[in-house]
């Protein structure tokens, strides 16, 4: 059977992501959600807008009601799910991939996006779904009042109070994605002042490519000095993954934003840190700080949010800086995540604030593989770990914790390769580490 859904729903090119599977996909999904009322949103993609249509039209066609939000962030979708009571949403985007693709995002009633496993039940419903009868197909409304909700949201979790006395400068970048809806009006009615850059919302990704890596936010290093600026932002495409930039032009990497925030957090209010197998030992010394535990999950945001929808946990997270703050949603939010530091500004810059982090370097390998080696190495790795009596974790991959670092080898899910990732207070610690467990594993 045809296998469409990944980590995080479907994603490909227009070729393969057309609008005939996008139709065929929604009578699907509104199967699976056994109708009811779903949110639609869509990025700003080119090939966003006849993607929605199918998947209106689908939904609509096995008697779901649509509530269409237009081009919005994903996080923002997935906050108004509980809102307006809905059966849960479908995302159209490709997140930060290059903008010949495209996706289709699933979330449930909670607020949880839809994993492989559950996507594979959405499949099997495919073409197998009959349309309703012409006087019980779903309802269509437009909702364009969405943002103010967000926003009030937003401001209940930060002391507006704070930094409207502190008044940080920011340089925000929105990298032509969906972040310019909310960012520029959140921060300026918080009272910071906004410089923005790459602001206007273009499918095409003219200003920078979508991710927001070292690399590409190039403009923004140099923009926060020049500007005299406490902190410079870029997120994604579709805003459920966020940097930062400090007050020297430093790029602060997606796992010591999350360890930042969720520091900030557990100082108000102390409850479980939900993070991947991949993620920085920085989040466990938070966590030691605080006397909380680091519940583990598979890599993947879908796994990260069914783990916090069990509660006891304050702030969820991955490396690549998606931060999840649960009074919010039980997704991904590059806003309300950063909401929190920059009020935190009031009490030092950001330079000072990372310096309560611990840092670590790492390296990473990828190790070309196919199906069968990808099993044999990981196989290897946990024979190894075993012998020796490692401490490890098997969830999603091996990762080994060793008292200098730690080291994860895991089979990607998509491409055929393993991949080796290390971790160690100096780079080159790391490498060393990383060397010797690739040894290990490959037997
Ligand atoms: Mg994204």
């Amino acid at each position: 059977m045809a296998r469409y859904f990944g980590t995080n729903g479907v994603r490909g090119t227009f070729d393969k992501v057309n609008p005939e599977l996008a139709l065929s996909l929604a009578k699907a999904i509104g199967t699976y959600f056994k109708k009811g009322r779903i949110i639609v949103a869509r990025d700003g993609r080119l090939t966003g807008e006849t993607l929605r249509d199918a998947v209106v039209a689908g939904l609509m066609a096995v008697g779901c009601d649509v509530i269409d939000l237009g081009v919005a962030p994903s996080p923002v979708a997935e906050f108004l799910i509980k809102k307006e009571k809905a059966a849960g949403a479908v995302i159209i985007t490709a997140s930060h991939n290059p903008p010949e693709y495209n996706g289709i995002k699933v979330v449930d009633g909670k607020g949880v996006s839809v994993s492989r496993e559950r996507g594979g039940e959405i499949e099997k419903l495919m073409g197998e779904t009959a349309n309703a009868e012409w006087n019980r197909v779903g309802g269509f409304c437009k909702c364009g009042e969405f943002i103010k909700e967000y926003l009030d949201a937003v401001k209940r979790i930060v002391e507006p109070g704070k930094i409207r006395k502190r008044k940080p400068r920011l340089v925000l970048d929105c990298g032509n994605g969906t972040a310019s809806i909310i960012a520029p009006v959140l921060f300026r009615e918080l009272g910071c002042e906004v410089v923005l850059l790459n602001e206007e919302i273009d499918g095409r990704f003219p200003g920078r490519p979508s991710e927001p890596t070292k690399e590409n936010i190039k403009e923004l290093l140099k923009r926060v000095p020049a500007e005299k600026a406490d902190v410079g932002i870029a997120w994604d495409g579709d805003c459920d993954r966020v940097v930062l930039v400090d007050e020297k032009g430093e790029y602060v990497i997606g796992d010591r934003v999350f360890a930042l925030c969720a520091l900030l957090k557990l100082r108000e209010k102390k409850g479980d840190i939900v993070t991947t197998v991949a993620t920085s030992r920085a989040i466990e010394d938070v966590a030691k700080k605080y006397g909380v535990k680091v519940r583990y999950t598979q890599i993947g945001a879908p796994y990260l949010s069914e783990e916090m929808a069990k509660g006891k946990a304050a702030i969820g997270g991955e490396e690549v800086g998606g931060i999840i703050l649960p009074e919010i949603s039980l997704a991904k939010d590059g806003f309300s995540s950063i909401a929190k530091i920059v009020e935190a500004l009031s009490e030092k810059k950001l330079s000072g604030w990372l310096r309560e982090i611990p840092a670590y370097a790492n390296v990473k390998e990828k190790i070309p593989a196919d199906e069968k080696h990808k099993k044999e190495i990981v196989g290897e790795m946990e024979k190894y770990a075993k012998e020796n009596k490692l401490e490890f974790i098997d969830i999603d991959g091996v990762r080994i914790n060793l008292d200098e670092g730690w080291v994860i080898v895991r089979a990607s899910g998509t491409e055929d390769y393993v991949r080796i990732f290390a971790e160690a207070k100096t780079e080159e610690k790391a490498k060393q580490i990383l060397e010797k467990y690739k040894k290990a594993a490959l037997g």
